[in-house]
């Protein structure tokens, strides 16, 4: 067994504003195995604001690979020894977990999504992301989209209202409103919600600090939209913690370490009688086209990160009907 591990810039077309601040593009590093001439790829995303480097990234694939020499035996053999390495470290278990899932359904001549038992139906709708910024960018941006039926906005600046009457002024598409943790106070989140009712939106994602799960029930009570977790639930076991203060929960293979806590994710929400939005931090083909192949499991995706950057080297997404195509 052979792997390589290579570090990455992934660029975006605009600069790209969310309630965190803006920046140019994201550290990715890329994982490729090799075995009985199969090759596969695995990628870990590290947006700043979360603790995993690029380097501690490449410190867990060495170390990981190191201490287990006869990974190929076995997928579930290979992904429980994965999961038991070290705690923490979820975008680079989530590197080397899809990896690995690629390299095993390419060995067996099928997708990841048949190997898993999956369906290929039905698709859900993909958001496509309007980030922060001036009328005129929002007005581009909108123009983008033009494929897709719903587009998610992000909120949580000092503009959100003219973010939104901008939108409305050139289309009247649904819209999922991502605030990033943004709203500070109850009361505000409260009445901004009760505005956006009247503007055609979907649901809410993390209008208020991830910790604060005070807050978020009293939201929940009152809110007349359905409110989404994002930052506020990070691996399956945090699902039962937030269940009566969420009405869905987003789930991203980098937050909880790949493609099998991913299905378990989702599993856990669907026990609590959540919906389920498969997301994505800044990513290439590779972690994009893994996620999408859980499509048939969630209510919404927002894999769009592909059509976002200018430099994705996996060009192995396709789009259609306002969805992730799958192979
Ligand atoms: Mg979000």
């Amino acid at each position: 067994m052979n792997y390589r591990v290579s570090n990455y810039f992934l660029e975006f077309k605009t600069p790209f504003a969310i309630a965190h601040g803006t920046r140019d593009g994201t550290d990715l590093v890329f994982l490729q195995i090799s075995e009985n001439s199969i090759l596969a790829n695995g990628e870990a995303s590290l947006p700043p604001y979360l603790s995993e480097t690029s380097l501690s990234v490449t410190d867990f694939i060495n170390s990981f690979f190191e201490n287990n020499k006869d990974v190929f035996f076995n997928l579930q053999d290979a992904i429980s020894r994965l999961h038991n390495f070290k705690t923490g470290n979820f975008s680079a278990k989530a590197c080397i977990d899809i990896a690995l899932h690629n390299w095993y359904a390419a060995h067996a001549g099928i997708t990841v999504w048949q190997m898993l038992g999956l369906k290929n139906e039905p698709l859900p709708l993909c958001t496509f992301t309007i980030g922060m910024g001036s009328k005129e960018l929002i007005i581009k941006k909108v123009a983008e989209a033009i494929d897709f039926k719903i587009l998610k906005v992000k909120l949580g600046g000092e503009n959100d209202k003219e973010i939104i009457n901008s939108i409305r002024e050139i289309t009247e598409k649904p819209l999922c409103v991502d605030v990033n943790q943004g709203w500070k106070r109850k009361e505000d989140a409260l009445e901004m919600i009760h505005w956006l009712t009247e503007k055609n939106v979907l649901f809410i994602e993390q209008p208020l600090p991830k910790n604060n799960l005070d807050d978020a029930l009293w939201l929940h009570e009152k809110s007349p939209l359905p409110i989404y977790a994002d930052e506020a639930v990070q691996v399956p076991s945090d699902v039962a913690k937030i269940k009566d203060a969420y009405d869905g929960v987003n789930m991203k293979l980098m937050k909880c370490g790949g493609i099998s806590e991913g299905i378990k994710f989702i599993a856990e929400a669907r026990k609590h009688q959540l919906g389920v939005l498969i997301g994505s931090m800044s990513e290439s083909g590779c972690a994009i086209n893994a996620a999408s192949q859980l499509s048939s499991l969630a209510d919404w995706t927002d894999l769009d990160g592909p059509l976002l950057t200018k430099n994705n080297p996996f060009d192995v997404v396709r789009y259609g009907d306002g969805r992730v195509l799958l192979g």
